[in-house]
């Protein structure tokens, strides 16, 4: 598909009490129409504030989006408007994302009645439509979110995304909330209705398995950056950078054949506040060299599309 969005050199520097964070601190990926990235990491990496740059949440300190070439932050009014229908959510508590008092109704219809007329009947039609692409009936959408199971509360989460036809939905961690037994069927469901409007998704989530499952390229973060990129197989095959090596052999046990070598993570993820120089890996890394420490590693390609930032490359 045609690339739709494009992050070019992105930074999200906070300033708090005479310290920087740099939450996001150089980060570039793309995404292709109807297409997935998944974003992998630790909690403090920057996925989630990526997540909040892309929904227009954030601004950020530098760099550029661009959604089929327009910067969204020179977006006002009625762009605006357009932008925050093009570009839908799905996080991960369904109940925290849904608002207890509103019918199923009016959350599923919310992103296609807030920017535009739409008729009782057009908007019913959709919502009935919608309601039964994600396998709830229609008449369920005049019942309240409380009346429903976690899955349930989920499906239409996914509902409400979907109704105004956007280009792209951010999924921050859609199943992690989830029984295990009905993750499974949420991804599936996401997958489906991917290739049904041809969506582009951008999915968040430190669940490497949903990752595998559900993204064509996932991007590895650490520290604000992105140190490995690739094709999702190519990258679950063939991790290279010690990190996703570790990030893989502490969440992957049962997969052997994924991981050649064990790479134990040890110590805890440094603080965004005043990262390590050079390679922001090297004081967890097992293999850092007297560079590592001086050195920042530069982006490098390494098999087509699978990109890879250390200096042992
Ligand atoms: Fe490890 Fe050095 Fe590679 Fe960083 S650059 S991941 S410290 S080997």
């Amino acid at each position: 598909g045609n690339v739709i969005l494009e992050v070019e050199d992105l930074h999200t520097y906070f300033f708090n009490r005479g310290s920087t964070v740099k939450a996001v601190d150089g980060v570039s990926f793309f995404l292709r129409e109807g297409e997935t990235l998944g974003i992998v990491g630790e909690s403090g990496c920057g996925k989630t504030t990526t997540s909040k740059l892309l929904l227009r949440l954030e601004t950020p300190t530098d760099g550029e989006i661009l959604l089929d070439g327009k910067n969204i932050q020179n977006f006002r009014g009625s762009e605006l408007q357009d932008y925050r229908t093009t570009v839908q959510a799905v996080f991960q508590d369904p109940w925290s994302s849904l608002s207890p008092r509103m019918r199923v109704r009016d959350i599923v219809a919310e992103p296609l009645v807030v920017n535009r007329q739409v008729s009782h009947q057009e908007r019913d039609d959709r919502v009935a439509e919608v309601m039964s692409q994600v396998g709830l009936h229609a008449e369920q959408a005049n019942n309240y979110p409380h009346e429903f199971s976690g899955g349930q509360r989920q499906r239409i989460a996914v509902a409400s995304a979907l109704a105004s036809y956007p280009k792209m939905i951010v999924l921050d961690e859609p199943v992690s909330a989830l029984d295990v037994s009905i993750r499974a069927q949420i991804m599936n469901l996401l997958v489906d209705l991917q290739a049904e409007y041809n969506v582009s998704y951008l999915l968040i989530a430190h669940n490497l398995a949903t990752v595998r499952y559900m993204a064509h390229q996932t991007a590895v973060m650490y520290l604000g950056q992105i140190v490995e990129y690739a094709e999702t197989e190519e990258l679950y095959q063939n991790p290279l950078h010690p990190y996703t090596k570790a990030l893989f052999s502490a969440a992957l046990p049962s997969h052997p054949d994924l991981v050649r070598e064990e790479i134990v993570l040890t110590g805890e993820v440094p603080s965004p506040i005043n990262p390590p120089s050079g390679c922001r890996f090297h004081p967890r890394c097992p293999f850092a060299m007297d560079q590592c420490s001086v050195d920042i590693p530069v982006d490098k390609e390494v098999a087509p599309g699978h990109r890879v930032s250390c200096h042992l490359y």
